[in-house]
């Protein structure tokens, strides 16, 4: 078990998000990582280790600006520890950010689909064919966000907590979840998500259960 934590609103994001991935420590993780939207592109750091690792590589995460964020502690299962396997992980444009909590258990079927149409890949994990498969979709689609999260996330069987940015969505992150912890907040200033309430509660007191199945559009 390990975690997601993401924010959009009005402060930077980073460091936000960094105490809240400190307060999920107690859930076990190998690795952690950070995406940020800078205002253009979607900046990610991740590096095996402790969380402590990714807060040096990032100065407390002063050195990623941007108010809109996903981050994540990772428990393997699918790729041995490493900074590659470490989310978040990207389509090939490095348009679409996702961290994922879960078993992608039908992931080596959609891996081969996904290489049939001409889709390469750089890690070991199971989701990093979750994030082709919705960039697969976004293709299909022409840039539909919820329409390409909907129709990859019918194809997936296994659990996922996931937290996704587009680059085309700069005031927008997304939530989504089956058979994996994952709640959304909200105060004043923006909006949260996280695998538990302890990564934000000193932000917000507002939040639910995201619904299983369901996409949540969190904005600032
Ligand atoms: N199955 C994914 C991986 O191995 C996510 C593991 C997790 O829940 O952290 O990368």
């Amino acid at each position: 078990m390990c975690g997601i934590v993401g924010y959009i609103g009005t402060e930077q994001a980073a460091p936000i998000i960094l105490d809240g991935l400190s307060k999920l420590e107690y859930r076990g993780y190998d690795s952690a990582g950070m995406a940020i939207f800078d205002g253009e592109k979607i900046n990610t750091k991740k590096a095996v280790g402790r969380l402590k690792v990714l807060e040096n590589l990032t100065h407390g995460g002063e050195s990623m600006k941007g108010t809109s964020g996903i981050g994540h502690t990772r428990w393997a299962t699918h790729g041995a520890p490493s900074d590659i396997n470490s989310h978040p992980h990207m389509n090939n444009a490095g348009t679409i950010a996702v961290v994922h909590n879960g078993i992608i258990e039908n992931y080596q079927e959609l891996k081969d689909h996904l290489t049939q149409k001409g889709y390469t890949f750089y890690s070991e994990t199971d989701t990093e064919v979750a994030v082709k498969l919705i960039a697969y979709y976004y293709e299909k689609t022409d840039h539909n966000p919820l329409e390409s999260m909907s129709r990859a996330l019918l194809r997936v069987r296994g659990s996922f907590a996931l937290g996704i940015m587009f680059k085309d969505r700069p005031g927008v992150i997304y939530a989504a979840r089956k058979d994996s912890p994952l709640i959304v907040g909200q105060n004043e200033g923006g909006a949260f998500i996280a695998s538990d309430l302890t990564a934000f509660i000193k932000y917000s007191k507002r939040y639910f259960i995201v619904p299983e199945y369901a996409i949540m559009t969190m904005t600032a």
